[in-house]
């Protein structure tokens, strides 16, 4: 079980109050691109073995959008922030 602390509440959570968000950082492109391009933002992502940096919503708590690393094999949590913040880990893993 994924348990994560909100950063913005504080409370922990079980992965069952959470909405996973995919894979973070990804770039919405200008509004004039082809349809190839259009496609890969819409639905290609890494899908990494190993470390990922992904979003998270605190779904039954505040409802606020936040940013984790993550193993994806071992699902261990290496950082947490806000989305206005930045992370150290985050920063190592890119
Ligand atoms: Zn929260």
């Amino acid at each position: 079980m994924i348990l994560i602390r909100c950063p913005y509440c504080g409370e922990l959570r079980t992965e069952d109050e959470l909405t996973y968000g995919g894979e973070a950082n990804i770039a919405r492109p200008a509004e004039t691109v082809s349809d190839e391009a259009w496609t890969d933002y819409l639905f290609m992502r890494t899908n990494p073995k190993g470390i990922h940096q992904e979003q998270w919503c605190c779904s039954a708590g505040c409802g606020q959008w936040f940013k984790v690393v993550r193993d994806t094999v071992s699902h261990r949590i290496l950082d947490v922030w806000k989305f206005e913040e930045v992370s150290q880990a985050a920063e190592e893993v890119a």
